[in-house]
């Protein structure tokens, strides 16, 4: 038995900004809002699926759900919390801007049964939030979320790495206010440049360069790395893939269906190699011994990782071994000794 969502999607309806990266339609694939109504049929025919799950959560993606008029809120989450007092689902979620959560926006939310706020923050550097004009700070963002945990409720925060004028100064600055901040969980959406936003016109005039591939999946890789090193899980890296993503939508940067996998095998290729570059670059043999479930991830996709070890480090040879009992760590044996590495090594500042 599963937890499973139920996505509402609010496409920027009660968003009065235009953050430069945003197209809330290509993003949600839905450029029509819903109604009380709406939400209530979508509910009753999730529930009816014959494939039933142990938890359902309704949750209100896209857009800026505290920014809808009070009574469109209610509206849309009466059918939410009636299914919550019946028993048939578990719990609400929504996401908002920093800048409209207030006491009694979250009074509201809370009466209504709403038991997770996530906030749109993307980066906790006012110069990054103004080049993206995302109309608020990162103060903002602070208040919210003390806000939020002091109402009862969970709060997640949004992350984008690679808007425009971010550098790794400005990331690291941003991942220590994020550990400060200690949200219930973080998700990470690398920028890119979709089409029709202010964005892709930056980019076209060279105001703007997103980041490559490798350069996102490295800095994806240390926010969240540093969050779940500090107990702040990273429930989510990378956009879910879909058709306009996938068919054209993106004009440039770091998309990739697989970007979460590949940020989780950086982090293994980073272990390894900081490994072989203290003990040298001697030739020979090497066993890495992985649980069963970082398989693809140790290995890297297509062998990226196994490769790389190779080639940079002149290894003769890297052989895998799927018994080691826990995730997250590997067992290096090399030249009659035995190295253990994990992820909480890495990145301690
Ligand atoms: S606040 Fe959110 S919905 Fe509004 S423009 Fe910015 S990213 Fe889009």
């Amino acid at each position: 038995m599963r937890h499973s969502i139920i996505p509402v999607f609010i496409p920027h309806q009660g968003c009065p900004h235009r953050c430069v990266f945003c197209d809330q339609r290509t993003i949600t694939g839905v450029d029509r809002p819903p109604g009380g109504a709406e939400v209530a049929a979508l509910i009753g025919e999730r529930l009816a699926e014959p494939r039933r799950a142990a938890t359902w959560e309704i949750a209100f993606y896209g857009g800026s759900f505290t920014c809808l008029p009070a009574a469109w809120q209610e509206e849309l989450l009466a059918p939410a919390k009636a299914a919550l007092d019946r028993g048939q689902i578990n719990a609400i979620r929504l996401s908002t801007r920093p800048d409209a959560i207030d006491r009694e926006t979250l009074a509201r939310l809370a009466a209504f049964g709403v038991s997770t706020v996530e906030l749109g923050a993307q980066s906790l550097d006012d110069r990054v939030l103004a080049a993206a004009a995302r109309g608020h700070t990162a103060g903002h963002t602070a208040a919210a979320v003390a806000a939020i945990k002091d109402a009862g409720l969970k709060c997640g925060l949004q992350l984008m790495p690679g808007l425009p004028g971010e550098d790794w100064i400005s990331l690291i600055a941003t991942t220590k206010q994020v550990l400060a901040l200690a949200p219930d969980f973080i998700r990470i959406y690398p920028a890119v440049v979709l089409a029709g936003t202010e964005l892709a016109a930056m980019a076209a005039a060279g105001a703007y360069r997103p980041l490559t591939l490798g350069a996102a999946v490295a800095r994806a890789a240390y926010l969240k790395n540093r969050c779940e090193n500090n107990g702040i899980p990273a429930i989510r890296v990378g956009l879910q893939a879909s058709e306009e993503l996938s068919g054209g939508a993106v004009l440039a940067g770091p998309y990739h269906p697989a970007f979460g996998a590949m940020t989780e095998a950086y982090l293994f290729r980073i272990m390894v190699a900081g490994l072989l570059e203290k003990i040298g670059r001697p030739p020979g043999e090497m066993l890495i011994r992985h649980h069963p479930r970082d398989a693809s991830v140790v290995r890297g996709i297509s062998n990226a990782n196994l490769l790389y070890w190779e080639k940079t480090y002149r290894l003769a040879g890297c052989r895998l071994a799927a018994d080691w009992p826990r995730r997250g760590e590997i067992a290096v044996f090399h030249r009659n000794l035995t190295y253990i590495l994990n992820k909480a090594m890495l990145f301690s500042t």
